[in-house]
């Protein structure tokens, strides 16, 4: 969401006629559009600005966007009294009118609204990938877990109308724009703040399917409690929508699932996790873990290693806890130890290190369907990822970029496939 909301920033500046430069030292504006959802996120930004600082001021505007604009506000001023701006997550829109009225007033200026009106001009985005796109659905949080700051520094779910989430697909699609993906800080809360649309969002992925060119959908990211039957049907009949699901658990243990406010048990996690493989037997699933919650204790932190043993997720996200000011959970003791944190989160990384490897091998002499986009940073081989989100490296050049290929895996390395286009692939299977 914030690479996006980047994008279109920039679209709107380079509108108003300024032009993007690549190093921090000839910029005469520099924007930070900043993550409050760890405390290493937000110390990072905290950092530079103080170093920015300390320096004399060479750039004409600095401002800070984002999250951590809505968690500190204007007290960012008086840590940091070089910073001239503060825009909140639901101001994006008001960036260029900031921008003018710090050019011939030279004040300070913060603006940080609470709830996001759905008036940004989407079609603005500056995006440096030509292939694949993100395209925001629904902004904001209503689900309040403990531990999380989103909903207060993003407010509560706003959805998109579905005909400008088309328009938008369409558009892209007409551009060249392969796959999208769709966001929001919970995806399938689409459509209910606005009963009067009769568009929730399966329906918003078969109008996307039926409507547009665009080869491949994925969303970003789900609450479990809201991956419906509907949509794993979707995920199953639609050929657009890629067989990848996240699936955040967050943790194995229900005494901590109801701390952490997720509202579902470990048991119905399970289920639902069951239920999806079953309609969708080919499907992929994300997870996103956190460990060292407050009072999570061994034995329960061991029901986290186990539900990840034996659901076998394709990719996790896995972090340590961090108190986030204004959450319930701050209130709460950060009550385990720093070094049994990186213990519990080493012990998850290892076993799913060693759980990709497994899947990977497994992708050994098939053919893949792979949507090449763009060349691996060494500059020769070309990158692309499978419909279930596997990175796939191959020999190839620069006129395949945006097309999709069959490619037949003949190893692994890390997080990589590698394969090459077969040079008659009738009689391979395409998975
Ligand atoms: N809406 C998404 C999550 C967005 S935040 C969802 O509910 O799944 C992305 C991830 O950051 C979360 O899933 C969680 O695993 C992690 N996270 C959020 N707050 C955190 C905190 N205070 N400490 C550690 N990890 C956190
Ligand atoms: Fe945060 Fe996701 Fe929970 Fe919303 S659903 S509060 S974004 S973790």
């Amino acid at each position: 969401m914030n690479e996006l909301d980047t994008e279109i920033m920039a679209g709107q500046l380079v509108k108003k006629g300024l032009t993007p430069v690549h190093d921090e030292e000839s910029a005469d504006l520099l924007i930070f559009n900043t993550c409050s959802i760890r405390d290493l996120a937000e110390r990072k930004v905290m950092g530079k600005l103080g170093l920015l600082g300390r320096a004399a001021k060479k750039h004409s505007i600095i401002g800070v966007t984002g999250c951590m604009a809505m968690a500190k506000k204007d007290t960012l001023f008086r840590k940091f009294p070089h910073l001239d701006f503060v825009l909140g997550t639901n101001n994006i829109t008001d960036l260029e009118a900031i921008v003018d009225e710090i050019l011939y007033t030279n004040r300070q200026i913060h603006k940080t609204d609470d709830r996001f009106e759905e008036n940004l001009d989407y079609l603005i985005a500056k995006r440096d990938n030509q292939v694949k796109a993100h395209v925001s659905i629904i902004r904001g949080c209503d689900k309040y877990c403990t531990y999380c700051v989103v909903p207060y520094t993003r407010g509560e779910e706003v959805s998109r109308s579905p005909d400008s989430i088309v328009d938008e697909c369409k558009r892209l699609a007409d551009t060249g724009y392969k796959e999208v993906t769709l966001l929001g800080q919970n995806v399938n809360s689409y459509g209910k703040d606005r009963p009067d649309w009769g568009c929730l969002f399966h329906d918003l992925l078969a109008r996307i399917d039926r409507e547009t060119d665009i080869k491949r959908v994925r969303f970003m990211t789900s609450h479990p409690i809201d991956i419906t039957p509907e949509l794993m049907q979707a995920v199953r009949d639609l050929p657009s929508l890629c067989e990848f699901v996240h699936f955040p658990l967050q943790a194995g243990s229900s005494r901590i699932l109801k701390k952490m406010h997720r509202i579902y048990t470990r048991e119905q996690y399970f289920e639902k996790v069951a239920m999806l493989r079953q309609i969708v037997p080919n499907v992929s699933l994300g997870t996103d873990i956190i460990v060292g919650f407050p009072t999570e204790t061994d034995e329960e932190f061991e029901e986290t290693y186990a539900a990840m043993q034996e659901l076998r997720f394709s990719i996790a996200f896995i972090y340590a806890y961090s108190a986030r000011k204004g959450t319930p959970a701050k209130r709460w003791k950060d009550d385990i130890p720093e070094e049994v944190k990186q213990e519990r989160l080493q012990r998850l990384l290892d076993l799913q290190a060693q759980i990709g490897k497994e899947e990977r091998q497994k992708f050994l002499d098939t053919t893949v369907e792979v949507l090449i986009e763009r060349f691996n940073k060494d500059g020769k081989m070309l990158k692309g990822r499978t419909r279930c989100w596997k990175k796939v490296i191959l020999e190839g050049d620069a006129s395949l970029i945006g097309t999709l290929q069959p490619v037949q895996v003949h190893s692994f390395h890390h997080e990589t496939l590698l394969g090459k286009i077969p040079q008659s692939n009738d009689l391979l299977k395409i998975v």
